[in-house]
This record gives structure tokens, C-alpha cells and sequence, in this order.
């Protein structure tokens, strides 16, 4: 079967994970025991769900002129990802993120956007071609926000559906300027920042979500941890439970549920089936360690559905 086009116009990260036994004083040298690389970034995580699934994806991003430029375009390459439009910057640094954990499992995170926060307008007009083509095109926040709203004007100029996941949460995020956009998935915490209410319970998700779409967004759809997600439209909500697992490690899995979510979605057509099935890959993808390979490729995905 031939697959509908995904295109992600959004970020990409290496992580720089040190497992460290303490964090080091200030102008302390400290021997930690081991250190690992793992690629990330909301956008290729996203794209990256996509594709194990079997997804037709293309990536708009920028990676910098160094050896994490280069990892990050062959492992998109490697997913079957089209990086026609994966641009190096010269005398950039690509987008990293050195993580140190501590015995406890505590996260200690800096994020250089690098290369990301150099992704423009004109590099969204760039790859027209390919975007025009997509069934949806699928962002994020770790890029300019003027390149979102950006890519939302164009695409609904092209009649091409749109998700936008809020995330990281930015309070300068102009709702007005979202008019068009299909989809926003944003969790309960960028929910609360974007509509400035409370969101400490269903009527309050419900109510926060409503005011967003006042806006001229078509639907709100509000991820909820293990407690699943919620569907919000103008005239109804649907409340989809999150499959029970034992969870050993969650990250990575708001990227899993959209990414599969924006595939489901070309393949079924409608929200709700498509948010069934995105729930029980996000569940796969907790019960692995790490991001991108704890994402089920669709053969291990129909074995967890069995
Ligand atoms: P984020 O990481 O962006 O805050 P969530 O924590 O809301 O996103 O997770 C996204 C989705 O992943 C949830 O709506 C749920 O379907 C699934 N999920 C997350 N944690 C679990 C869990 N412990 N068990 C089962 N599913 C989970």
C-alpha cells in the first residue's frame, strides 16, 4: 500500500547522557562512570515513530556543522527518513542536550538549540515541493515560533492538515497566530500555560481546551499521562484511556503517541481510531528504555495489539 507523505518541520537533538554518581561543585573535576549518546529532539522523535511504523516521512530541519550533525542525519537516514530538506549550518553547533542522571534517576538537562533555532520561514517556503505533497505536516516549539506560524499559514493555504505539539511549553506562544491548524496536542501542563486557566479537572481541561479552539483551531487533544488522552471538539469529548502496562521508563513518550497519532491518522482518516491506536503505542514505548528505540516498528506493534 502506498503511504500517505508525513512531513515534520520541527527540531532535532543529540542527547549527551552521563550517568554520574553526584553532580560536580563549581570548579570541582569529577570522575563519572559512564556516558551514552542517544539521538532526540521532539521532531525526530516524531518522525522517527513514524517511519518504524512504516510511514513515508520527510524532515524539515537544521543540524550544525559538526559530528553531531552528521549522526543525526544518517539515523534519520537510517529510519528510511527523505533528508533532502536536513540542512548543515556553517560555524553552527548542532542542537545538543547533555543530561546527567544521578543514582536516584534524577535528571539534570541543559538544551543547546544550536542549528534549530536558525530553521526559517524561507526554509519552510524551500521545501514546498515536498510539503505540498504531504498529507499532514507535523511541528513542534524546540524552532522558531514565527516558523510555525508560518508553516500553518502555508499549509492551510495548500489544504494540507497540520498537528502542532506545544512542547516545550512557551508562554509567548500567540494563540491567534494558530488560526487553521487542524490539530494542537498539547499535556495538561502546556494546556494550562496556553489558555491561562485551570486545568486541575475534567471541566477544567474541557473548558481551557474550548477557549483554544476559539481561536480557529479544529480540534484539541489533551495528553493526560497514564490517565490517557482527551479528544476535544466544538460539540463533543471523548475521553480514550490509557493502556495499563508496567511503565519502565516514560520518556520519550509524548513524542511516541504524536508521532504514531499523525500516522494512524493518513492511514484511518478519523481521530478517534487513529487516538486508539496511538494510546497503545505510546504504552509499548513506556515499557522500554530509552526514546527513539523503545518505539515498536510496526511488526513489533501488531505483536503488543495480538
Ligand atoms: P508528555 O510526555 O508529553 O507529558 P504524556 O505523559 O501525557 O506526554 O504521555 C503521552 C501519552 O503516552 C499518554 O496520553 C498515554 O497515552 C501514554 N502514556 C504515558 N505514560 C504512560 C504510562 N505510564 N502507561 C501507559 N501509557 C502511558
Amino acid at each position: 500500500m502506498t503511504q500517505a507523505k508525513i512531513a515534520v518541520v520541527g527540531s532535532n537533538m543529540v542527547d549527551l547522557i552521563t550517568y554520574t554518581s553526584r553532580m560536580p561543585g563549581p570548579g570541582e573535576t569529577l570522575e563519572a562512570p559512564s556516558f551514552e549518546l542517544g539521538c532526540g529532539g521532539k521532531g525526530a522523535n516524531q518522525a522517527v515513530a513514524a517511519a518504524k511504523l512504516g510511514a513515508d516521512v520527510v524532515m524539515v530541519t537544521k543540524v550544525g556543522d559538526d559530528i553531531f550533525g552528521k549522526n543525526t542525519m544518517h539515523n534519520l537516514e537510517s529510519f528510511g527518513i527523505d533528508t533532502t530538506h536536513v540542512t548543515q549550518v556553517q560555524g553552527t553547533s548542532s542542537g545538543v542536550a547533555p543530561i546527567f542522571v544521578e543514582p536516584s534517576g534524577e535528571n539534570s538537562i541543559l538544551i543547546i538549540k544550536g542549528a534549530n533555532a536558525t530553521l526559517s520561514p524561507a526554509d519552510v517556503d524551500a521545501a514546498e515541493d515536498k510539503l505540498r505533497q504531504a498529507a499532514l505536516i507535523l511541528m513542534q516549539m524546540e524552532v522558531p515560533l514565527e516558523t510555525v506560524y508560518h508553516t500553518i499559514r502555508r499549509a492551510s493555504e495548500w489544504g494540507v492538515r497540520t498537528i502542532l505539539n506545544p512542547a516545550p511549553a512557551a508562554p509567548d506562544l500567540d494563540v491567534t497566530r494558530l488560526r487553521g491548524l487542524d490539530y494542537l496536542i498539547p499535556n495538561e501542563t502546556e494546556l494550562a500555560i496556553l489558555s491561562g486557566r485551570e486545568t486541575g479537572d475534567e471541566a477544567g481541561i474541557v473548558d481551557a481546551a474550548r477557549a483554544l479552539m476559539a481561536q480557529g483551531i479544529g480540534h484539541v487533544i489533551v495528553t493526560l499521562g497514564g490517565r490517557g488522552v482527551r479528544l476535544v471538539t466544538a460539540d463533543q469529548v471523548q475521553a480514550i484511556p490509557a493502556v495499563q502496562v508496567k511503565a519502565v521508563d516514560t520518556t520519550g513518550a509524548g513524542d511516541a503517541f504524536i508521532g504514531s497519532f499523525a500516522h494512524f491518522l493518513t492511514q484511518m482518516g478519523e481521530p478517534v481510531a487513529a487516538l486508539h491506536q496511538a494510546v497503545r503505542f505510546a504504552a509499548h514505548s513506556v515499557t522500554g528504555r530509552g526514546t527513539q528505540k523503545s518505539y515498536a516498528t510496526a511488526a513489533e506493534f501488531a505483536d503488543f495489539c495480538r
